[in-house]
């Protein structure tokens, strides 16, 4: 159903931004909400203009109360360094923003999708993960805010879902890149290619023998949309990523490689609770969704890459 009211929050950032633009090209109605803690009005400045856009400042840590039909629930800053800034801010924002966003959706009847993370599952102890995996979460550690957070949500879904038999989707979603992504948010993707393109060094924390497997952001967003679109019966939760394993240190040697840099690979200490391997499982993904990933991480990077040039050529850019 084209012309859908669909409410994103965290519409503002990275990923948000691109899944407003998607839904508008399908025809739906968006309403973007975000408190631009980590979101840009940067990413969304090209959007302002159509008509069946609309953009509110807003915290999901307060109540909301708007009509639509659909709300995509990913407000939550996503990097360690954000996500540390304020640690409790960021379980907040995790666990009343869902409390907000689920008695929303009771009250109006709308469907609603969780993005929660690979974190969930901490650092695991079952290779690759598969979403029957409980994790392996530090529950106190620096990272707690941010894994406990999104356990919690996830919790919370579920209760509305057995509670008042909300039409509930959980997406598990696992390390992704691409354009718009923040350059100053920590994350090893664009950590790399910002410190290329400047002739930094290069800073793997640890030996770089730590393992990540990478999805392209277009790829994310078309797994969105189909999770949305299942059946009332599909809850997830559903991992989403690519399952190519990567090492971090052959990350940093690709992202060498393809800007043609004469930055040097540096050793940085690893930070606490770091995991040691990710990699999704995604036999749910492919069955409900009929989704496979389709960018190759060369390919992304290239794009991503060229995302960033533009960015830091463009004299004096206001980089949040
Ligand atoms: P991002 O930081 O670019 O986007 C998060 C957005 O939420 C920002 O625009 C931010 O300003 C907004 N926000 C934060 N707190 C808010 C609040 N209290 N009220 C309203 N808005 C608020 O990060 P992203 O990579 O686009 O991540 C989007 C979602 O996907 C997050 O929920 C994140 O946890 C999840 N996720 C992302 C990844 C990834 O690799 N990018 C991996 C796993 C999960
Ligand atoms: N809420 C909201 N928008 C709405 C409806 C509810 O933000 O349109 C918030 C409301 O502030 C409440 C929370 O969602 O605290 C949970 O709502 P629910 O109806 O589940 O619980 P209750 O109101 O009984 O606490
Ligand atoms: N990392 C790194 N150098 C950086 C930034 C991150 O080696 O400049 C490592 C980090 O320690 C982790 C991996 O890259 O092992 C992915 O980190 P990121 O913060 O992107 O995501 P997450 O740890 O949440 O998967």
């Amino acid at each position: 159903m084209a012309g859908k009211r669909v409410l994103v929050t965290g519409g503002a950032g990275f990923l948000g931004s691109h899944l407003c633009e998607r839904l508008l090209q399908q025809g739906d109605f968006v309403l973007c909400v975000d408190n631009f803690f980590t979101g840009t009005r940067r990413n969304i400045l090209h959007l302002l203009d159509d008509k069946r856009f609309e953009l509110m400042r807003h915290d999901v840590t307060f109540p909301l109360y708007v009509e639509v039909d659909e709300i995509y629930n990913l407000a939550c800053p996503a990097s360690p360094i954000h996500y540390q800034f304020d640690p409790v801010q960021t379980t907040k924002t995790s666990v009343i923003g869902a409390i907000n966003m689920l008695g929303l959706a009771k009250r109006v009847k709308a469907k609603i999708l969780q993005a929660s993370t690979s974190e969930v599952y901490g650092d695991p102890t079952v290779h690759p993960q598969p979403e029957e995996y409980w994790g392996n979460v530090n529950p106190f550690g620096i990272r707690a805010c941010y894994d406990e957070g999104k356990r919690c949500a996830e919790t919370l879904f579920f209760d509305y879902r057995r509670q008042h038999n909300l039409p509930i989707k959980i997406v598990r979603i696992f390390n992704t890149y691409g354009p718009r992504m923040h350059p100053n948010d920590g994350r090893v993707v664009s950590n790399f290619i910002v410190q290329a393109l400047k002739g930094e060094n290069i800073t793997v924390y640890g030996d770089g023998s730590q393992t990540r497997s990478f999805c392209y952001r277009d790829d994310l967003v078309e797994a969105f949309l189909r999770a949305m679109a299942t059946p009332r019966e599909v809850t997830g939760p559903i991992n989403i990523g690519n399952p190519k394993e990567f090492t971090i240190r052959q990350l940093a040697e690709l992202v060498i490689e393809l800007t043609a840099s004469k930055s040097k690979i540096v050793e940085a200490p690893l930070p606490a609770d770091d995991p040691k391997q990710r990699q999704p499982d995604i036999q749910k993904a492919k069955k409900l969704l009929a989704w496979t990933p389709t960018t190759e991480l060369r390919e992304g990077l290239v794009k991503t890459i060229a995302y960033f040039e533009d960015l830091l050529s463009q004299e004096g850019v206001n980089l949040h």
